[in-house]
């Protein structure tokens, strides 16, 4: 008999819906809740840099080796690239999220490779195609003088530059000192801004060598005279032979004029003005001897100048005051000082020095640099704006009482930066073409604004505003660092240190391409698409797809269940999330 086959059990399967139609007829989007966008949001470089760069968008560019490009947005805002990527203090990187996984990424350094870069390459400013009937007088060709001319040309304005010394330039080219700032570099980017069609006119002191009234022929003046008045020291015996001011021993030792130190010199300061002039008096052949009243930590000077005038091995005293220079037949002898202890936080929020009584002593020197500090000159301003005290008084426009009449740099009460005087030159420029044109110029300024800190963007003024950029400044917490390595910040190439003391050569020598490169790929472009592709791949419902234009992404909403798996790995904060369908 045959054996009866076992009946088999079908395979359970629980009831299920069937689609023939794909995934494109079940529209998720439908069960939506969150609602992501791409929308980029401020970098905080961006937001702190005092010039106005659009330093994210340059660093994207540079990332992508696209140097020129990463130099056309840069000089959008700022004239003076390869100036700034020597001198600027760089708050772009105090600023940086990347000092929070590991080290602040090498903007400063950046700045200056791209600016060198696109020079070599021959890359210029454009003069406008149409020039506008208005003339505007600019005081002054510092940087807040150059970037208002550059600004100003830039929207076809008649830009005439009143420079009172012989060349342009100001504290950049009569202060600051060559082993930090060649004087090539300089006029070859002051060359680019003129070739815009600037009058110049230097030797032209307003007040002296032109009358205040032969301005009134302008349509509106912009006062950039900086402050170039120096700080007296107040003892007995300033009056001497060999006792001289920061500013005046680096005028003439930045006009290549012979000055008499001798062997010893004794600076007095803890600030840019001091670490400046000691170290030129090093490079004259002279023995400098650098005297603050307060501690090192104290020292106003920029930090880096700080350590590189260590590694020079200048002598400092701290915690010492001069009280009276001595003197021999009206030339210098030597310097009182007196001891000083830090007592309470004072009106500045730095300890106050106090003098130990009885704590004198004596340097015996040939010459004393006083650098303590300088103060605007107002004696060349018309009455009206003669009343100031410390800074010409301006409005949040950069308007002075005078109508017309607008104010920046070290002149009004600022910041005393390059990157500081170089946004107000733009802020005047801007003030100035919405005042020519009619516009509300708070307004104006208004649709300027990156962020909270003042910086200023003429890009955005030019566009009427911030269109499509979240005005939320991206923080380090609302990026993916899962998708970043850790990376050593690379250092700038310097000189030997044994070779500096011989002259005036370049001190920073820059970034290789190789490290330049590096650096640019190290920036984490915070809030904006670099098109990592990570929300496309992860993207559960196919909803992500490119833009037709292939410069970002899009979401299809009939799809997106607001799941927000594209914001959670998005790395740099770029998709933001709202609560809508
Ligand atoms: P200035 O650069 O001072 O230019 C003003 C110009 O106006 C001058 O050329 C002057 O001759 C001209 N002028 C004055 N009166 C008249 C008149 N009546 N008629 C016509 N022209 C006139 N900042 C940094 O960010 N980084 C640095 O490394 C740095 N180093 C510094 C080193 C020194 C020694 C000093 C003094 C300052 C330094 N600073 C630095 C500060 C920075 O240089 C200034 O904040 C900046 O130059 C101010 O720019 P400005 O255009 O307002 O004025």
């Amino acid at each position: 008999m045959k054996k009866k086959k076992p009946i088999k059990k079908k395979p359970f399967l629980p009831p299920m819906s069937l689609s023939y139609e794909g995934t494109q007829a079940s529209k998720t989007g439908t069960w939506r809740y969150l609602t992501p966008t791409y929308l980029n949001k401020l970098a905080p470089c961006n937001e702190a840099c005092p010039a106005g760069e659009d330093v994210e968008a340059a660093m994207v560019l540079a990332g992508q080796e696209d140097y020129l490009g990463a130099w056309e947005k840069i000089t959008q805002e700022n004239p003076l690239p390869r100036v700034c990527g020597r001198v600027c203090f760089h708050p772009c990187e105090g600023a940086c999220n990347r000092q929070e996984f590991d080290q602040a990424t090498s903007i400063n350094a950046l700045e200056r490779f791209v600016g060198d870069h696109a020079f070599q390459s021959g890359k210029r400013f454009t003069p406008p195609q149409e020039k506008k009937k208005e003339k505007v007088a600019i005081i002054g060709s510092g940087p807040a003088g150059l970037s208002c001319a550059y600004h100003l040309a830039s929207m076809g304005y008649g830009v005439t530059l009143f420079e009172a010394l012989p060349e342009l330039g100001g504290v950049l080219r009569y202060g600051i000192p060559a082993y930090r700032l060649p004087k090539k570099v300089l006029e070859e980017e002051i060359d680019n801004i003129l070739s815009l069609g600037v009058e110049v006119k230097t030797g032209a002191r307003v007040g002296q060598d032109v009358k205040w009234g032969e301005l009134k022929k302008f349509d509106a003046v912009f006062v950039a005279a900086g402050a170039w008045k120096s700080v007296p020291l107040k003892v007995p015996g300033e009056e001497a032979q060999g006792v001289m001011s920061g500013l005046d021993f680096l005028q003439k030792a930045n006009s290549g004029q012979t000055v008499d130190l001798g062997q010893r010199v004794a600076v007095i300061g803890g600030g840019n003005t001091a670490m400046d002039a000691a170290r030129s008096a090093l490079r004259l052949g002279a023995k400098p001897l650098i005297i603050y009243r307060r501690t090192k930590e104290e020292m106003p000077a920029w930090e880096e100048e700080v350590a590189e005038t260590g590694e020079e091995n200048l002598e400092f005293i701290f915690l010492s005051s001069p009280v009276k220079i001595i003197t021999e037949n009206g030339k210098v002898k030597g310097v009182e000082c007196i001891k000083n202890l830090l007592g309470p936080v004072g009106k500045d929020g730095r300890r106050e020095p106090r003098p130990i009584e009885g704590s004198n002593f004596t340097l015996p020197v040939d010459a004393v640099i006083s650098a303590i500090g300088e103060t605007p000159d107002f004696s060349f301003l018309p009455e009206e704006l003669r009343k100031s005290a410390g800074a010409l008084p301006v409005d949040e426009t950069g308007a002075t009482a005078l109508q017309r009449v607008f104010a920046g740099g070290d002149i009004v009460a600022q910041p005393r930066t390059v990157s500081y005087a170089i946004g107000s030159g733009k802020k005047a420029a801007i003030a100035i073409d919405a005042t020519l044109r009619g516009k509300n110029v708070a307004e104006a300024l208004r649709s300027a604004h990156w962020g909270e800190k003042g910086s200023l963007s003429i890009a955005l003024y030019k566009k009427g505003g911030a269109d499509g950029v979240a005005p939320e400044v991206v923080k380090f917490s609302d990026l993916n660092p899962d998708y970043f390595k850790r990376q050593e910040r690379k250092p700038k190439e310097t000189l030997p240190v044994f070779q500096r003391p011989t002259g005036f050569s370049e001190v920073n020598l820059g970034l290789s391409p190789a490290t330049a490169l590096y650096e640019a790929k190290r920036c984490f472009n915070c809030g904006v698409c670099n098109l990592c592709h990570n929300c496309f791949m992860f993207c559960p419902d196919l909803a992500i797809t490119a833009r037709p234009d292939k410069q970002g992404y899009q979401i299809n909403y009939d799809y997106c269940k607001g799941c927000c798996i594209c914001v959670e790995e998005c790395p740099r904060g770029a998709i933001s999330v709202e609560v809508k369908k």
